[in-house]
């Protein structure tokens, strides 16, 4: 029998794993800029492989790819009449998959990029754009919602809403691209602590940083609330000087957001070390986000402890034939040039 979110929070970590939006782009099926998840409809097939790449790399939580998929998104890239079948089969298509292994189906919204806090008429779009998007979902099928990548902390208060309505816990995420605030002028914490006021089951930070920059605010909103908290950084070498994504620049001083970011990815052994750092600050759900290959997560998943299905294939560097302990003395020989 399947346990719920809350019986897996309470029992232990839960293992996220995100950047759909990413990935299908790397791999030609999602465009850079708009990043609606028009692969949805168009390359189903697609979407289903990189949701069972994530199952078998031990993700628990098999998120629909719905980021994006809100009417203003979809009306930007012409394709507001697709936008049931679109919501509707990214969760059929997350659940499938789910099925396959011992997974949970989350719905997902995000940022709109209407809301403006000073007009009160963008929140009642806003609310309008959630609350179709997760009928659909709820219709389909989801075991709870991810609200994400958050700008505004008015924004994601009425994602929480329109969750509750539906009676579906509800795991809201801030992106921490500003320094310390949300743009509407809130704490990271605070954000956090006044979303679990009002009744989120889980709260944090997701996006736009990666394990360095996002730990130390991840730790302030940890102190900050008893209930449980997400951590999904995205993959790359963010530090104190370039604390976001966002602010990579090339050798030649050209932004490197969003396309021109590989020179600067996490690699899996770094990720591994963060999912073991964030359990030790007591995070309950440590996913990743975009940049996240499935090679990232059957790195953290094994940090953690587990064997996934994908582990049969995890590194066996002592059967390389320049590594193995029995090595050839003709390759022993040759060993310190080829490493030079
Ligand atoms: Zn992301």
């Amino acid at each position: 029998m399947s346990l719920s979110l809350m019986e897996r929070l309470h029992s232990g970590t839960v293992l996220g794993a995100e950047g759909y939006v990413f990935e299908l782009e790397r791999r030609g099926y999602i465009k850079a800029g708009p990043f609606v998840p028009e692969a949805v409809l168009d390359f189903p097939d697609a979407v289903r492989e990189l949701h069972r790449e994530f199952l078998r790399a031990g993700a628990d939580v098999m998120v629909a790819l719905t980021y994006y998929a809100h009417r203003e998104k979809l009306r930007d890239v012409s394709r507001e009449g697709d936008l049931e079948t679109m919501n509707r089969q990214a969760v059929r298509i997350a659940r499938d998959v789910a099925r396959e292994g011992d997974a949970l189906v989350a719905g997902n919204i995000c940022n709109t990029w209407a809301y403006d806090q000073d007009d009160p008429a963008t929140g009642q779009a806003v609310r309008a754009m959630y609350a179709e998007q997760l009928n659909w979902a709820v219709d389909e099928g989801v075991d709870f919602v991810i609200s994400e990548t958050n700008d505004y902390l008015g924004e994601a208060l009425i994602a929480l809403e329109v969750i509750q309505t539906l009676g579906l816990p509800a795991m809201v995420t801030l992106a921490p691209t500003q320094p310390g605030q949300t743009r509407d002028g809130y704490e990271y914490a605070d954000a956090c602590r006044i979303l679990a006021a009002e009744g989120a089951q889980i709260v944090g930070l997701n996006c736009d940083r990666g394990p360095r920059t996002m730990v130390p605010l991840i730790a302030k909103i940890r102190e900050m609330v008893d209930c449980s908290v997400a951590i999904q950084p995205v993959p790359y070498r963010t530090d104190a000087i370039t604390p976001t994504m966002q602010a990579f620049r090339s050798p030649d001083g050209e932004q490197a957001f969003p396309i021109a970011l590989d020179a600067f990815a996490s690699t899996r052994l770094e990720m591994a070390k963060f999912a073991l750092q964030a359990r030790e600050l007591g995070v309950d759900y440590i996913g990743i986000c975009c940049g996240a290959g499935p090679h990232h997560v059957r790195a953290m998943a094994e940090a953690l402890g587990r064997t996934v299905p994908a582990s049969k294939y995890s590194p066996s560097m002592e059967l390389h034939p320049m590594y193995r302990a029995d090595i050839s003395a003709k390759d022993a020989a040759f060993l310190p040039s080829w490493t030079a």
